[in-house]
């Protein structure tokens, strides 16, 4: 390719509106252009480097004996009405009439498609198993994109989808994705970390997520996940999944009666231990979620954080938030109490659920809301001053230097980019949707299904969090745009023109991704045009050129040599 005749442009300037530096520089090299919140152009070179993490995907799951089809993009309601999720799927689903009226919706994953094809093509477990996978956009409308391709509305997936006539099969479907899934992103030129993770309200099922982990220092890295992991065993899991062995807090406020004190003005559990002079872990917390329109009060202990997914799975919710003031101001007028935030407690509260994490169990003589207005209860305990919920499970983030459930050790966190992730489905949309084949009894049963994504176009851009420098990208040579950039220094110099065509020629003739910057701009330019875009080899051709010598540049090491052309081009097919 000529420089030239490339089509790209390349910004002085980083763009205003990006936060992370894998959109910033996506942009400011010209790979990507936004065209609408949340969707972008993917210009030419962004689509090579999208074909080239496609083509790795594609050959690895061919290798793993899927089967890549096609499905579309525009999707009936119908689908989605038998499998349930119409109902339930929040505004991310971006929904639409079409001139006859009837309901479709944009793709934003395809369980329900694949299921009716499953359902019309699979018969008997005699075709079984068998994995269908696609690459394609997909349309979610994010409530907030951001951060580029790693979190757009629009965006490219690879999506796969397994059946199997049991447990047992889909458990080798499973690990046969696992270990496909470490062999693509390691070709990616990414270290993926796969983690356990939350598998939404089905119960039982397992699901694990592969983490391309960012630089926590950076204080714009692009780590929407905490993992936390166990260097010791290996345990890891995303935060909304993750568990803990209780840690050893004081648990007795060590009251010797239930009282009920005046806490004037204290409104958080710091004021409140500070005043009342207690550690916080003497005090029950008590908080107001809706979890898909209802109310319910979580109760915690005071020194630990309650994990949201873990609590809305607790209900087997869909959608949970923290209550607004007005509807805490209803909850209290309907229980016949009129307490402002921070005095809330479970007791005589009507018309809510109430939950407990495990950590407030052991609790004695402890602090408590008691629903009075700058009131506290203390000295309380269970069961004599206020019941124990009867709902008790784990509810609470786990924090770092928590112990590890299976070794005892410090747990640790980091951050990490969900760049793919591998799910136990079960029969969650085969059951609903009445997909089933024949067994070899002769009974109709619904089938086992697994389904597996990878973000292909976040992944470029987890690429980029992970390998950039202060000059710009430094693309994997697995997935650059080109492999090489040859510069001659100036274009007004006819041996340094004639040498750099000449090693482009042969590098072409050998069928290397080249690209030759034969535009007359300065050195300086150029060079900087190299490094932005990120090619991985630099060949430059300058003045040494008398000497009959090439200047050869390792963009990731950013070593430079000083060779013979031909001894260029044999280190460049040597790679
Ligand atoms: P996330 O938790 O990041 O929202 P998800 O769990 O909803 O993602 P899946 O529905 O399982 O993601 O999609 C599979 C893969 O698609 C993800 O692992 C991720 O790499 C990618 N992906 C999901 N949402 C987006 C998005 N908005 N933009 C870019 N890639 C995405
Ligand atoms: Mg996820």
């Amino acid at each position: 390719m000529r420089m030239s005749g490339l089509f790209v442009q390349t910004l002085r300037e980083f763009p205003s509106d990006a936060e992370v530096i894998s959109h910033k520089l996506l942009v400011r090299a010209g790979y990507i252009r936004k065209l609408a919140n949340g969707i972008y152009n993917y210009l030419p070179l962004m689509q090579r480097v999208l074909k080239k993490i496609e083509d790795i995907v594609r050959e690895e799951m061919d290798a793993a004996g899927a089967q890549e089809l096609l499905m579309p993009f525009v999707q009936p309601a119908e689908l989605w009405q038998e499998s349930g999720r119409w109902e339930v799927y929040g505004k991310e689903l971006m929904r639409l009439k079409d001139r006859h009226g009837r309901d479709m919706c944009l793709g934003p994953t395809h369980e329900e498609v694949i299921t009716s094809i499953a359902r019309e093509g699979i018969r008997s477990y005699k075709q079984l198993p068998i994995n269908l996978y696609q690459i394609q956009s997909k349309f979610r409308d994010e409530i907030r994109p951001r951060f580029g391709l790693l979190r757009g509305r629009e965006f490219i997936m690879k999506d796969a989808y397994s059946f199997d006539v049991d447990e047992e099969g889909l458990d080798k479907s499973y690990k046969i994705m696992a270990d496909a899934y470490k062999r693509i992103f390691e070709r990616c030129g990414l270290e993926a970390k796969m983690v356990q993770s939350d598998s939404g309200a089905i119960g039982g099922s397992v699901s694990h997520e592969f983490m391309v982990l960012v630089n926590e220092s950076d204080e714009n890295n692009a780590g929407e996940n905490d993992v936390f992991y166990c260097s010791k065993c290996g345990y890891s899991a995303n935060s909304n999944h993750a568990v803990s062995l209780l840690n050893n807090a004081v648990t007795d406020g060590g009251y010797n009666k239930a009282d009920i004190i005046d806490t004037p003005a204290v409104h958080s559990i710091e004021e409140l231990s500070e005043f009342l002079k207690i550690p916080a872990s003497v005090i029950c917390k008590s908080l107001i979620y809706v979890i898909d329109g209802k109310y319910v009060l979580a109760l915690i202990r005071g020194d630990r954080t309650v994990e949201e997914t873990k609590l809305m799975n607790a209900f087997s919710g869909n959608e949970i938030r923290i209550a607004r003031n007005d509807e805490i101001d209803e909850i209290m007028q309907a229980s016949g109490f009129n307490a402002a935030i921070g005095f809330i407690g479970p007791k005589g509260l009507k018309n809510i659920e109430i939950i407990a994490d495990e950590t407030v169990k052991d609790l004695k003589n402890f602090v408590i809301g008691c629903n009075q207005t700058d009131k506290h209860l203390v000295g309380a305990n269970w069961g004599i001053d206020v019941e124990l919920p009867s709902l008790i499970t784990d509810i609470r983030l786990v924090e770092e230097k928590d112990k590890c459930v299976d070794c005892g050790s410090e747990l640790k966190v980091t951050k990490g980019i969900e760049v793919g992730n591998i799910f136990k489905l079960g029969t969650k949309y085969s059951k609903a949707m009445n997909a089933t084949f024949t067994d070899k009894d002769g009974q109709e049963k619904p089938f086992i299904m697994g389904c597996y994504g990878i973000g292909i176009s976040r992944t470029a851009a987890a690429a980029v969090e992970r390998h950039h420098d202060e000059h710009g990208i430094i693309w994997p040579l697995s997935i650059a745009p080109y492999r090489v950039i040859v510069v001659p220094v100036s274009d007004q110099d006819e041996v340094q023109m004639k040498t750099a065509e000449e090693i482009y020629k042969k590098l072409l003739a050998h069928k290397i991704e080249v690209i030759i910057d034969d535009r007359s701009e300065r050195a300086g330019v150029k060079l900087k045009d190299a490094d932005l875009i990120g090619i991985p080899y630099r060949i430059t051709v300058g003045k040494t050129i008398k000497e009959g010598l090439v200047e050869f540049k390792n963009r990731a090491t950013g070593e430079t040599t000083n060779i013979t052309p031909d001894e260029a081009i044999e280190k460049i097919l040597a790679l």
